[in-house]
């Protein structure tokens, strides 16, 4: 046991030392100090020191010399850096769509995975750019305008200009070339996106006890929750827990085994849904929707739900469980209307009027 944690902790500290060493890391600069609009005529490349006529503008209107050889490697490696960030995205993108749809994950597992099919392409990225930029054909750009100034990777060329301006020319280290936006979409789109298609994927349902017995709810053979018995109607009533979208073989059974109920569900995005397994037959549910404030018709709207089942998938938002949406804490509701799910004895037994 105490080689094996010897051994994890190695490979860790020898896994981060090579990450350290493969992201891209200080270097030193020559920082030409001063505000640059433009600089003189220099015809030598930036980068390599070549004669050349060509240039490349650098943000504020600065064009830096290059030579034909050093403009198609800054412009490779321009195509590499776009690459990686399309494959950033598309793989977060994809993998968070995927882990959302998967029926018996749980929210947290799915953004961790997310996270890490986010970070892994960033970081291979990292690490090939690292490394390419060692490479003679491959060095990319050579001048970089700083806050300073500007940073220039030869030595040779900086003190050439700063000799032609007049500009005080000293050696800095600097990171320069960290792309952070990179690491940031992926995580974002892992961290946004994941959460709300998990909850497009699992809609809430609501499990209500009727029977005269602690139940337990499964979906599929997974467990839901086990559920206390309500004997009345009851804002707090039941459990509430998510389930995978598609066609599930609920199930409830009492402590000792015995199987209380078995239905085929549909589970349907958007939808609330309830399941009330073994509940009396003389009990009902029904949909209530009560106009308040300016939209006060009067009277209540009342939808019966099927009697003979024990799950329901109702195609609207309940806004209050198991209350009268005038008698409960909804103020925030006023001037629209209030959908309420109520319990109580079935109409045929004289109880909820069906307008
Ligand atoms: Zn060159």
């Amino acid at each position: 046991m105490h080689s094996l944690l010897l051994f994890g902790s190695k490979c860790v500290r020898k896994t981060a030392h090579f990450i350290s060493h493969s992201l891209p890391a200080s270097r030193d600069y020559w920082v030409v100090s001063g505000r640059f609009d433009s600089i003189p005529y220099m015809p030598i490349c930036a980068s390599c020191l070549a004669t050349t006529e060509l240039g490349r503008c650098e943000g504020k209107g600065v064009v830096i010399p290059y030579c034909s050889a050093c403009l198609s490697s800054i412009g490779r490696t321009g195509v590499g850096n776009l690459a990686w960030i399309l494959a950033e995205i598309l793989s977060s993108m994809t993998a968070c769509a995927f882990l959302a749809m998967l029926p018996w994950v749980s929210e947290g597992a799915a953004i961790g995975f997310a996270l890490a099919f986010a970070v892994v392409p960033w970081l291979t990225g990292q690490i090939w750019k690292n490394y390419s930029e060692r490479l003679p054909s491959r060095h990319g750009k050579a001048v970089f305008a700083i806050a300073e100034g500007l940073a220039c990777r030869n030595a040779e060329w900086a003190t050439q200009l700063g000799n032609r301006v007049g500009a005080n020319v000293h050696s800095k280290r600097l990171r320069i070339g960290t792309k952070l936006g990179w690491a940031s979409s992926g995580v974002l789109i892992a961290l946004l996106a994941t959460p709300w298609l998990f909850e497009i994927f699992h809609p809430y349902v609501r499990i209500v006890n009727l029977t005269d017995d602690v139940i337990v709810a499964f979906a599929d053979g997974h467990k839901l929750a086990s559920v206390q018995l309500t004997s009345s109607e009851n804002p707090s009533a039941g459990s509430l827990t998510r389930i995978p979208l598609g066609q599930r073989r609920l199930s409830a059974r009492r402590l000792d085994g015995t199987i209380v109920d078995q239905v085929l569900a549909d589970v349907i995005a958007g939808h609330s849904h309830l399941f009330a397994p073994g509940r009396p037959q003389s009990i009902c549910f029904w949909v209530e929707r009560t106009g308040l404030g300016r939209a006060r018709d009067g009277l209540a709207q009342r939808e019966v739900l099927a009697p003979l089942a024990s799950f329901w998938s109702i195609k609207s938002d309940i806004d209050v469980w198991f209350e009268p949406a005038s008698g409960s804490s909804s103020t925030h509701f006023t001037g629209s209307v209030v959908t309420a799910l109520r319990q109580g004895a079935c109409p045929s037994a004289g109880g909820a009027n069906v307008d």
